[in-house]
């Protein structure tokens, strides 16, 4: 039996906040907006993982009126999305997520992001897959005002 659950995440790049992704801090001009740290791998992918067990959303589990969530490190949300479909009985079998961005240039920082996912996921790195694309200028991303990501997560019994 397998489950599989898509998600989607995007933030607005502003001046004065870190740039998080996929729990890695990448050095950019921008940070991004958010009530949590506003990392939208981890966003992303808790919907998936969520979707996937018919467990609700992100902004069920952690509101966004919540002040408990106020600049949470996101790797700390995961692990907690992670552990609510454990108690449903699935675990993650593998994800594929696609971060859509015009900068910063993703490549070099893709193995310090699966690694990292990996270990909050209590996964291993083949079973995570992070892919970084451009969308060739077009729209809010082209234009630099913001990012996107896609997951898409399969689960199996615990
Ligand atoms: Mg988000």
């Amino acid at each position: 039996m397998i489950r599989v659950g898509n998600g989607y995440d995007s933030h607005r790049f502003v001046i004065g906040r870190p740039c998080i992704i996929g729990g890695v801090a990448i050095p950019h001009t921008h940070g991004l907006a958010g009530h949590s740290d506003a990392d939208p791998v981890a966003h992303a992918l808790i919907d998936a993982m969520l979707g996937a067990a018919a467990l609700g959303d992100i902004g069920q589990l952690f509101p966004d009126t919540d002040p408990a969530w106020a600049g949470a490190d996101s790797m700390v949300l995961l692990s907690e999305a992670c552990r609510k479909v454990g108690e449903a009985g699935w675990r993650l079998h593998q994800t594929d997520i696609t971060v859509i961005a015009q900068a910063p240039k993703l490549g070099p920082h893709i193995p310090a992001i699966r690694a990292r996912l990996a270990e909050v996921l209590n996964t291993d790195m083949p079973d995570i897959s992070v892919k970084a694309k451009t969308n060739e200028q077009m729209g809010f991303i082209g234009r630099g005002e913001g990012i996107a990501v896609i997951a898409v997560a399969t689960l199996v019994p615990a």
